[in-house]
């Protein structure tokens, strides 16, 4: 009879690129024949000999990392119930211990005690025996749960586009069996719900939606809970929101993230598979604003709002269940390493108690970082960013690849993350990497690791102040270079056009009202503003977007005459190309500026109520919000156009509309010393208030002869609707950074000038 049986299994550091090992080279390398070597754990060393010989290398168990940290190559082996994140397990010809469908009989490095003779049945009952042999396996399938976790889906788009083509499953096709055999398939999904959501496969569409078919593609992968943190959850306003979350509830599929209000988008979902039991939280840690859930509405749990009851919440379940896991919607950027400010939090929620921390943001893959017992926080991995599953962005190969983790659980310990690495093919189908392609994705997330206990070179140093050139009275400092591996974008900085000095004395001009009521939305979208090209993504913005549902009364802005109201189209086209802003309303003002004719554009609407030449008082209805033209979700796009009404005459909107209350304007620009304007530059508006936090990230405007500075401000940044209070500004150029400090008054535009060569 058999008492025990004992599995092992053949390990490397997590950071590791190799997969697998064939069992004949193991044992030659288990007996020292050849190198590099192959370490046996102490009880490894005593249980194997009779399977694979005497072992050449004996280590202690705790020092068996420090070991293998020190030889390249080398290996080790262990018992599997004593693996840990800190290690890679590797097949062996192909036969993976970590598979909750392993045939234990194809698994080569078992070993077993057994009895034989004639008085077993009173051998096998004595206590000392049993004891030793205690418990029976340390691989017992019943004790086992595999948790894939995925990262961005938008089925929306270039996916949807080709879904309708090809059919809803055409996504899973190559990934679902894999997907499919885990007991819990994780899918983020950034997109709602919504019936009859029309496909807009567009540059411009930041706006997305599935319909409902494109459930059988999440089906097909056996789905079986849904993180809802993604940004774009309420792209279809509160009523998009409480349509998906019942389809979700109809589907009987869990989520969370999400929820009808704050304190169920907060609360974590529990369950229990084979003895193990989890919780997961998710939560959004940036904008928009419309995307958070309120104490009444639908949205995603807001990090920042719900800080400290998250936290909270991980200290205790991490006492209540075996595995926490908290994915988190952070700043998205195109980068391998995550930014210092990522590595702050998601290492603080692993610290808290958090097993598994998962960045769900990122559309590249990016680093991680495994945690071993005695390390803070105890065993658990940090997946700072898996990049896309299912989501069109074909544009690079960065945003091509993505990760799954695949987390193998035993006896309420996280065991094991396996990294799986896909490609993107067709705008929709992810496929396996090719072992070449595998080893690139791998070699280029392991370098992106920060270091351990360490943070990434901060953002703003404290550098010796050397004041190059001031603004608004703020001194100005430059900081010393930091490593490239902290360069927040892709394209490299470079020096545009001549750029003008701002005057001595700019004036504001904050003459228009905004074009929607209180009761609306009144805030222009944060992810595309004025000559932004939302990342390289998109045509450059020649104004600002304000998001509303469809129908949303729509009231001129000042006192003035109605130039052209109608369709964007021969012999009125507003537009690069005709039908490009759908229904317009292009006003001129009643006062002039600087003896020029200001003109605003309303694009997109649904219905027109006014006439061509028709005058018109501050706040009379003009129309309403629709999504007309090149643009699927209902918005106005709001154009300031000065002294012209081309497409190619726009200034910056938001230094005309007027602040909020409470809130005011920060404007500035960044040239070099001989007046040109830099380009592909990056400023990071950092908060001061209380704990210092990152804001908002505002690109410099593109390089675009079709829109303007203005003439008083000549600004190449603009983040409006600033609430006011003290800041600071961080100007980012490919490896270097320069800051000022910057103080936010309400109802004006407040300046920062960066002179850096
Ligand atoms: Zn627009």
């Amino acid at each position: 009879m058999v008492l025990g049986r004992r599995f092992f299994a053949v390990v490397a550091p997590f950071a590791t690129v190799q997969d697998d090992i064939g069992l004949a080279v193991l044992r030659s390398r288990w007996r020292g024949e050849t190198g590099p070597p192959i370490y046996a754990e102490e009880s490894a060393a005593a249980w194997l000999a009779p399977v694979l010989g005497e072992p050449a290398n004996i280590v202690a168990e705790k020092d068996l990392l420090a070991t293998l940290a020190e030889q390249p190559g080398a290996l080790a082996i262990l018992p599997f119930d004593h693996l840990s994140p800190v290690y890679k397990a590797l097949t062996i010809d192909g036969v993976n211990i970590l598979s909750n469908r392993l045939d234990p009989a194809d698994w080569p490095l078992v070993a077993a005690v057994t009895l034989q003779g004639p008085d077993v049945a009173i051998l096998g009952d004595l206590p000392d025996l049993q004891e030793a042999i205690t418990p029976a396996t340390n691989r017992d399938p019943d004790r086992l749960t595999t948790l894939i976790m995925t990262g961005v889906t938008a089925m929306a788009r270039g996916t949807a586009e080709k879904m309708e083509q090809k059919g809803y499953t055409y996504p899973a096709a190559v990934i679902s069996d894999t997907l499919r055999a885990a007991d819990i398939t994780h899918v983020s999904n950034e997109v709602p719900f919504i019936q009859g959501c029309q496909v807009n496969n567009t540059y411009m569409n930041l706006i997305l939606c599935s319909d409902y078919p494109y459930w059988q593609a999440l089906e097909a992968i056996g789905v079986d809970i849904v993180g809802l943190s993604g940004n774009h959850v309420n792209d279809f306003g509160r009523e998009g929101a409480r349509e998906s979350l019942q389809f979700y509830r109809d589907k009987g599929v869990p989520v969370y993230g999400s929820g009808l209000n704050e304190e169920e988008a907060c609360r974590p979902l529990r369950l229990e598979h084979n003895g193990n039991s989890f919780a997961f939280i998710a939560a959004l840690a940036w904008w928009p604003e419309e995307a958070w859930a309120t104490a009444t509405e639908p949205g995603a749990c807001y990090f920042y709002r719900n800080y400290e009851k998250i936290f909270d919440m991980v200290r205790q379940l991490s006492r209540e269940v075996d595995v926490v896991s908290v994915e988190l919607q952070y700043v998205e950027t195109y980068d391998p390493w995550p930014t210092r400010d990522q590595v702050e939090e998601f290492r603080a929620l692993h610290e808290a108690g958090a097993d598994i921390v998962t960045g769900v943001q990122s559309h590249v893959p990016q680093a991680m970082e495994p945690y071993g017992e005695d390390e803070p926080g105890g065993s658990g991995i940090i997946v700072y960013g898996l990049g896309n599953l299912f989501f069109d962005q074909m544009q690079s190969w960065e945003t091509r690849t993505g990760l799954i983790a695949r987390h193998t659980i035993y006896d309420g310990r996280l065991l094991s993350t396996e990294i799986l690495t896909t490609v993107l093919e067709d705008f929709a189908q992810p496929r396996w990497a090719t072992p070449e392609e595998r080893a690139g994705i791998l070699e280029t997330i392991f370098a992106a690791a920060p270091e351990k206990g360490r943070l990434p070179p901060p953002p703003t140093p404290e550098p010796t102040p050397t004041p190059i050139s001031g603004g608004e009275g703020t001194a100005m400092q430059a900081a010393p270079p930091v490593p490239a591996s902290e360069t927040p974008i892709a394209d490299a900085a470079r020096p545009g056009p001549s750029w003008p000095a701002p005057e001595p004395q700019p004036q504001d001009h904050f003459w228009l009202v905004r074009p929607t009521a209180p009761d609306a939305n009144r805030l222009a979208s944060s992810n595309y503003g004025f000559a932004s090209t939302a990342g390289g993504r998109y045509r450059v913005h020649h104004g600002v977007d304000i998001m509303n549902p469809t129908g949303t009364p729509l009231f001129a802005p000042d006192d003035a005459t109605v130039v052209y109201a109608g369709p964007d189209q021969e012999p009125h086209v507003f537009g690069p190309y005709p039908d490009f802003y759908g229904n317009v309303v292009l006003f001129r003002l009643n006062r002039a500026w600087r003896d020029e004719p200001v003109y605003v554009l309303y694009g997109h609407m649904n219905t027109v109520t006014v006439q061509s030449g028709q005058p018109v008082r501050l706040g009379d209805p003009v129309g309403t919000v629709g999504m007309t033209g090149i643009a699927i979700g209902p918005h106005v796009h709001v154009e300031v156009r000065l002294g012209g009404t081309d497409y190619t005459d726009a200034y910056n909107s938001e230094l005309w509309l007027e602040p909020l209350p409470g809130h005011g304007v920060i404007a500035g620009q960044a040239v070099t010393s001989d007046g040109r304007a830099w380009i592909n530059g990056r400023v990071f508006v950092y908060r001061l208030d209380g704990e210092r936090r990152l804001y908002r990230i505002i690109p410099l405007y593109a390089d675009d002869a079709g829109i303007h500075p203005d003439p008083g401000w000549a600004e190449n940044f603009l983040l409006a609707d600033v609430p006011e209070g003290d800041y600071e500004l961080v100007l980012r150029l490919d490896d270097r950074q320069f800051k000022q400090k910057l103080h936010v008054s309400a109802g004006r535009t407040n300046y920062a000038r960066f002179v850096v060569d």
